[in-house]
């Protein structure tokens, strides 16, 4: 009798909600996650081995390295320093150590996104007041003022409606002494992202155009396919993916967020990670984007990306909808982050399949129970 191989662990820095849904994808490939999060209530410790610590934390690192196969991160927030150690000891790291410190910096960001001849917003690195003015003089307003290091979900940005020093002063004030940008306003038609995969022999893989609505700066709700998507423009989209992750030695799922004018894609920023945006691959691809990534980290083959049906995701922010009231519409799917509720938190998201082209009842009954729970939160504060 052969002896069943032992289970592979694949170390992961972080245990959010990201961190669990990779576990959950692992689980059937034979492979078991091992995370480490400084909250003991994280949500991947119930799909996952936890480890308590800071994500800095060298014994805790060498903790959750330990026997692992391969190394990754579902936060780009965590320090480069953190992924060298387990480099140095042989496990494999992914994605590389370039793409999360170049994610780590707009300013970096942008100069190799211009590098490779992907379009951004016209921008200015600031340093200073002055700097500010100067960059202002040359984009004109209205602007966005953001810092480098540190936003996310339009967090740390300010917009400048109007070229005034009074404007100025404000800006300046609310984002302080920190190395800045400065992006000149894009009239986009719409925001799309585009998620794919490389695996470690460089093969890449990409989904679908994914449609995305903001709400405050926090995605609400994500759309497959696209409304009016051209081949032209997934092909670009594409090639914008693979010009990224060549130039990065990328391996994993990385997503960009794009906005279309006309018929063109203007790179804002990339996730060197699994992102929201991709939630929607659970039930509406072939394989998801949490899979592609635990395979290309591995070394596995990589699955189809088809979209299986057309589909909706609806984030759950602040509170999650009533769950048997959302079980009741078929072919509705409920997931929960296991997390406490609170204004602007992501506690879940909801996925509609086989959406019917016209507005489809079933994805306003989820927006209703969806808006129904987080006015009862907004009640409660
Ligand atoms: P970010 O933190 O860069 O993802 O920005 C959050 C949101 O702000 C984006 O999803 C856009 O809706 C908006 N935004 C960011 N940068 C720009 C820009 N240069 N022009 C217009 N809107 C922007």
């Amino acid at each position: 009798m052969t002896a069943q191989p032992a289970p592979q662990t694949l170390a992961i820095l972080g245990g959010g909600q990201l961190g669990r849904m990779l576990g959950l994808a692992a689980v059937p490939l034979g492979v078991r996650c091992r995370f480490l999060d400084p909250s003991d209530q994280a949500g991947a410790g119930t799909v996952g081995e936890l480890i308590v610590g800071e994500l800095d934390d060298r014994d805790a690192i060498a903790a959750l390295r330990a026997g692992a196969t391969a190394l990754t991160y579902e936060w780009e927030g965590v320090p480069a320093s953190s992924l060298q150690p387990a480099s140095d000891a042989g496990v494999f790291v992914a994605p590389s150590v370039a793409a999360l410190r170049t994610s780590q910096d707009r300013g970096t960001e942008k100069v190799l996104l211009a590098s490779l001849g992907i379009e951004t917003a016209p921008y200015r690195l600031v340093n200073s007041r002055s700097e500010l003015k100067d960059a202002l003089d040359a984009l004109g307003a209205p602007a966005i003022l953001k810092t480098c290091q540190g936003g996310y979900d339009g967090k740390g940005q300010v917009r400048i409606i109007e070229h005034s020093a009074a404007a100025i002063d404000a800006a300046w004030a609310a984002l302080g002494d920190v190395a800045l940008v400065l992006e000149g306003f894009v009239e986009f038609e719409r925001e799309l992202s585009i998620l794919a995969c490389r695996g470690r022999d460089g093969e890449t893989v990409s989904w679908p155009l994914t449609e995305n609505e903001h709400h405050e700066g926090i995605l609400a709700v994500s759309q497959v396919p696209a409304e009016r998507i051209t081949e032209a423009l997934q092909t670009e989209a594409d090639s914008i993916a693979q010009r990224l992750m060549e130039s990065l030695d990328y391996v994993g799922v990385i997503c960009i967020e794009l906005f279309q004018v006309d018929n063109q894609l203007i790179a804002n920023e990339f996730a060197p990670r699994v992102h929201n945006s991709g939630h929607w691959t659970i039930e509406g691809s072939e394989t998801s984007q949490f899979e592609n990534h635990v395979r290309a980290v591995l070394g596995m083959p990589l699955g189809s990306t088809a979209m299986r049906s057309p589909t909706t995701m609806l984030n759950a922010i602040g509170a999650l909808p009533d769950r048997d009231a959302i079980l009741e519409i078929p072919g509705v799917h409920f997931h929960s982050y296991d997390k406490a509720p609170r204004a602007g938190r992501k506690v879940g998201h909801v996925t509609v399949t086989n959406v019917a082209s016209q507005r489809d009842d079933r994805v306003e009954q989820v927006r209703a129970l969806i808006e129904t729970a987080s006015a009862r939160l907004g009640d409660c504060a």
